[in-house]
């Protein structure tokens, strides 16, 4: 796969997702970063988002609940271009009805190269990055080449 490159801007367009059982841990570290997130637009899946927006007063575009396609909406975003990075707290430790969408979700994340934190931890690492309110260049595939290679 031949690589080129995207710009992401220094206003970041963040996806926010939490499964059942992480969306308090999830609610309670927003709070935390509340000030930061505000500076970015946010997007979520329906339930995530509506939390978001009704316990700490975040501006979110809100998808469909996770369950109902939301993920799927998210992962066509990423495959678009429209998604910088990614917070989800998935559940670990619990089945969800909707895994095949959560493991899409997490596979196009990776192979559209966009920064995903899938835990506390992690999403600490993303929120304090000097990268989150700059001009950053990612390494992308190369779609033009890819389907000049197979098209011709
Ligand atoms: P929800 O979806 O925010 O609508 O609960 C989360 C998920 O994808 O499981």
């Amino acid at each position: 796969m031949q690589i080129t490159t995207r710009k992401m801007q220094c206003r970041k367009n963040i996806a926010l997702v939490a499964h059942d059982n992480y969306k308090k841990h999830l609610i309670r570290w927003a709070d935390e970063h509340k000030e930061k997130l505000g500076n970015h637009q946010l997007f979520a899946t329906g339930t995530t988002g509506h939390l978001l927006a009704k316990e700490l007063g975040l501006d979110v575009t809100c998808m469909i609940s996770g369950p109902m396609g939301g993920d799927q909406q998210l992962g066509a975003m990423i495959s678009e271009g429209e998604i910088d990075l990614m917070i989800f707290f998935w559940d670990p430790l619990n089945a969800v009805p909707h895994d095949p969408d959560v493991k899409a979700l997490l596979r196009i994340a990776g192979v559209w190269n966009v920064p995903v934190a899938t835990n506390r931890a992690s999403a600490n690492f993303l929120i304090t990055s000097p990268l989150l309110d700059n001009e950053v260049e990612i390494e992308i595939p190369d779609y033009a080449a890819y389907l000049a290679e197979r098209v011709g």
